[in-house]
């Protein structure tokens, strides 16, 4: 039998060390032969510390929230050792309950079949793992359990057997486009920087999320480390870059910690360094720690703080493609956009846009978060609609308060309203709303939230993060944060609105990179849908 503890940031901070160290010792003291796993974040993260029980034969078992008084009972409760005396059959604590048949998935295929023998909604019911596969059944750093379970298939076959125009081609015939938040076609990206004629190219994955509500890379990072490496040398290989870098910001110190250890164990198995797997192909790759400055996660910016300067974004083109890390062509994707890589090059690109609507393919991997029953690291198909989120995965909105709105796409995004829910979550129906994909962050609102406390709170995370080089970015943002202020203080006076409408236009003419482009949108959304909330506040009836 096996005994999982899921050890991301999440768990962590709930207790799960504890946790393991208590499971740990009743083993120990009991001496019953099981399997201890370190295992990864399963997404769950309203339901941390969570503890999950395989025996030989039969279903696993996942008990959530648990106690270190609760795990004697557990493990008891599962398994026969000399050691128990006071054995407690059934005493079965804190079971999720919808989540046994669903959680039987290892794969995609199976969890298909999963679905069409229970179609019932549940937290992973609707989610199709790809970025996450595996997720909460391998310890992150586990290698050999990650190749068992199909990893590094794909850097073989991509390596040993194909060029780097098939890989392109087939990264092209996926469909897959950025998942930082712009959504510019991989595929296309990978060809231009093939294309240039330099004996020095480099590579960077962006894991400098900073966006309020938004733990996606981090949890990448942190429990599929592999699956993330793996991506990065197969766009290295595709691309003909020889160097990398992995920009993680320092305030996501476990991912950083994972990901060192995962470099040295690729060293240690010929998978990084000089001829990659015995073949000709060779690729070095290293993290470079950010120093959590919002304006980084810009790529322009980011390039300029591996290169010590002022993390500033500069005006493009030329993009990095042509002259990007100290004026090489380079390679920016997000770290979601590589965690799926190796799926397409293993499964085949006909299977991966499959999934999705249109000229959104795939799934896309969203932290879920704020009124909602069930929070947590979720990966859903793209197409999916918001309604489908918030009631089959998320439970609906907790604690019987009524939805109002969704903020999607972080301080670049917007907020949809409730009698909007039902589109489908893609890059161009989102856009249309007036929000965006963004790199991920979902937060769910209820009717106990303000709406003009949202685009303020918002509004003042970008203001605070604008790295002040465009006029319109450092004042207008001001400006339109004084006037929020007020309107919120019950200050607010006729024009206002106007004068927010006429800032917000300016801010998003004036700005030279994507923060302060899109640092107005919190306030046109909830402008567009809640108008009357704005007026309320000005007019003192509320
Ligand atoms: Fe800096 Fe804002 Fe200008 Fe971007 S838009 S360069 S964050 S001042």
């Amino acid at each position: 039998g096996e005994i999982r503890i899921g050890l991301g940031s999440c768990c962590v901070a709930s207790g799960s060390e504890e946790i393991r160290g208590e499971v740990e010792s009743v083993v120990n003291e009991s001496g019953l032969r099981v399997n201890l796993k370190h295992v990864g974040c399963v997404g769950m993260c309203h339901q941390v510390p969570l503890v999950e029980v395989v025996p030989n034969e039969g279903e696993p078992t996942l008990y959530a929230k648990v106690k270190p008084e609760d795990v004697k009972n557990i493990v008891e409760s599962h398994f026969e050792a000399p050691g128990f005396f006071t054995k407690t059959k059934n005493k079965l604590l804190h079971l999720v309950e919808d989540i046994q048949t669903d959680r039987n998935w290892d794969g995609i295929e199976r969890y298909e079949i999963s679905m069409r023998e229970k179609p019932v909604a549940s937290f992973l019911g609707k989610q199709i793992p790809i970025a996450t596969e595996y997720r909460g059944m391998i310890n992150p750093l586990d290698i050999n359990e990650y190749k068992k379970r199909g990893g590094f298939t794909a850097l073989k076959k991509v390596i040993e057997s194909m060029s780097p125009d098939e890989v392109i081609r087939e990264v092209k015939d996926s469909g897959i486009r950025g998942r930082g938040g712009a959504g510019f076609p991989t595929g296309i990206k990978w060809e231009l920087v093939k294309k240039q004629k330099n004996d020095t190219k480099y590579l960077i994955c962006n894991g400098d999320e900073g966006d309020p509500g938004a733990f996606m890379d981090r949890m990448l990072l942190e429990s599929y480390p592999y699956r993330v490496i793996e991506g990065i040398l197969i766009a290295a290989f595709a691309a003909e870059i020889s160097h990398g870098y992995l920009y993680i910001r320092a305030e996501y110190p476990l991912a950083v910690k994972r990901i060192r250890e995962a470099l040295k164990i690729c060293k240690e198995n010929n998978l990084l360094g000089e001829n990659i797997l015995g073949t000709d192909f060779g690729f070095e790759l290293m993290i470079y720690e950010g120093a959590g400055a919002f304006v980084c996660g810009e790529e322009s910016a980011l390039m300029a703080s591996i290169e010590g300067k002022r993390g500033f974004p500069r005006i493009r083109p030329p993009f990095p493609a042509e002259s990007g890390l100290w004026g090489f062509p380079t390679l920016v994707n997000n770290t979601e956009t590589f965690a799926q890589i190796s799926y397409i090059l293993r499964e085949g690109s006909e299977k991966f846009s499959s999934i999705g609507v249109g000229k959104s393919t795939g799934t896309k991997v969203f932290a879920l978060a704020g009124k909602v029953a069930r929070g947590g690291l979720i990966e859903v198909p793209m197409g999916i609609s918001i309604k489908q989120v918030i009631d089959e995965i998320g439970g609906g909105i907790a604690n019987g308060r009524k939805f109002k709105a969704v903020q999607i796409g972080g301080p670049s995004g917007g907020c949809i309203p409730a009698e909007h829910a039902d589109i489908p979550i893609n890059y161009e129906s989102l856009s249309e709303m007036g929000a965006m994909m963004g790199s991920g962050g979902l937060v769910v609102l209820d009717d106990t939230d303000c709406m003009v406390d949202i685009a303020r709170y918002f509004l003042s995370f970008t203001q605070e993060e604008s790295c002040g080089k465009c006029t319109f970015c450092r004042v207008g943002t001001k400006r339109m944060l004084d006037i929020l202020d007020n309107i919120t203080k019950g200050k607010g006076k006729q024009g206002d609105i106007e004068d927010l409408e006429k800032l917000a236009e300016w801010t998003k003419k004036g700005s030279l990179c994507g923060l302060g482009k899109t640092a107005p949108n919190p306030v046109l959304s909830t402008l567009k849908y809640f108008r009357d909330e704005y007026e309320a506040h000005i007019n003192g009836v509320c």
